[in-house]
């Protein structure tokens, strides 16, 4: 059986409501935990709610165990204006997290989100992408090591103290890992490429999770041969421009010293800035796949580091999945 709720966060001066819309899933099979599903936590990805749509219908008839809870819009004004942050306040929802009861409407919407959403969890993914510019392909490990090897993505990051990646305090796992619920963040899919192929692989991928937390009976796929990067610089072009990339695929290495791309003045058509790749083994993770505009300061690629990550084995990934 479906439900949904409609969760008023606050009124604005125009007299509008703002709500959270959160889906509700019984699983006919009997008993087994509350999933929690959400997405565009960051307004411009929006590849993550397409793929809560598809497993909203694939579950619909409640063929599972347990409840599955949905968000699949976590910040509907972030999300209309397609930014990362939202307009109202210029906020990062996911850094503010547990949110505060008074405060900016940020911090209000993160505490009902808390409050309404996370706290009820007994599992959570939340689903990221690169934006509405860059791609990226790969998942977190926090605290679940087989629920994030189950996604499927080829490169997993297990964050590590004093090494090289995207470690943000205020997030929404932070609230579930605290109470030790098994949390993975996923970042699959975004730029201004096809999404088809993002969404089916989120779709597959939440599915592998269902049968790993044994929620959907079907017995999940064999690991797959994966790799837990520890560091996964980010590199941010200097200057704003029109982005080339020169670099290869996500999923394929890079060596050091490699262009990654270049930035080009729109005005004088002057090439402004060479974007070279420091790592020395390096695997592409983000990219823009696309000629894009950036500002200086803009996710313009990230590379991970090959030199003592962990290869976890099992079989070997179809090709073409990346
Ligand atoms: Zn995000």
């Amino acid at each position: 059986m479906s439900t949904m709720r409609r969760i008023p966060v606050s009124h604005f001066a125009n007299g509008e409501a703002v709500c959270l819309y959160i889906h509700e899933i019984v699983g006919k099979k009997g008993k087994g935990p509350v999933l929690g599903i959400s997405g565009a936590i960051h307004g411009n990805e929006p590849t993550g709610t397409y793929v809560i749509r598809e497993i909203a219908k694939h579950y619909a008839d409640g063929d599972f165990r347990g409840r599955l809870w949905l968000l699949p819009v976590a910040n509907p004004l972030a999300f209309q204006a397609n930014k990362r942050v939202t307009p109202v306040d210029g906020q990062n929802l996911n850094r503010v997290f547990p949110g505060k009861a008074q405060g900016m409407f940020t911090d209000l919407l993160a505490a009902k989100i808390k409050s309404e959403f996370l706290d009820h969890l007994e599992a959570y993914l939340d689903f990221h992408t690169g934006t509405d510019r860059p791609t990226v392909d790969y998942t977190y490990v926090h605290n679940a090591l087989d629920l994030s090897r189950a996604f499927g993505t080829r490169y997993l990051f297990r964050p590590q103290a004093d090494r090289a990646g995207p470690v943000f305090n205020g997030t929404s796992k932070a609230v579930t890992t605290a109470r030790g619920v098994p949390s993975v963040t996923i970042e699959l899919g975004g730029g201004v490429v096809d999404q088809g192929p993002y969404i089916a692989r989120g779709v597959e991928g939440i599915k592998n999770c269902m049968r790993t937390l044994k929620m959907d009976t079907a017995p999940p796929s064999p690991p797959m041969a994966q790799t837990v990067l520890g560091a996964i610089p980010t590199i941010f072009p200097t200057q704003g421009g029109f982005l080339y990339t020169e670099a290869p695929p996500l999923g394929e290495e890079i060596a050091g010293g490699k262009v990654l791309g270049r930035v080009v003045s729109p005005y004088t058509f002057k090439e402004l800035e060479v974007i070279k790749n420091p790592i020395k083994r390096g695997v592409m993770i983000l990219s823009h796949l696309t000629p894009n505009l950036v500002e200086p300061g803009d996710y313009g690629y990230m590379v991970g580091d090959l030199e003592g990550a962990e290869k976890l084995p099992g079989v070997k990934p179809k090709t073409g999945r990346r």
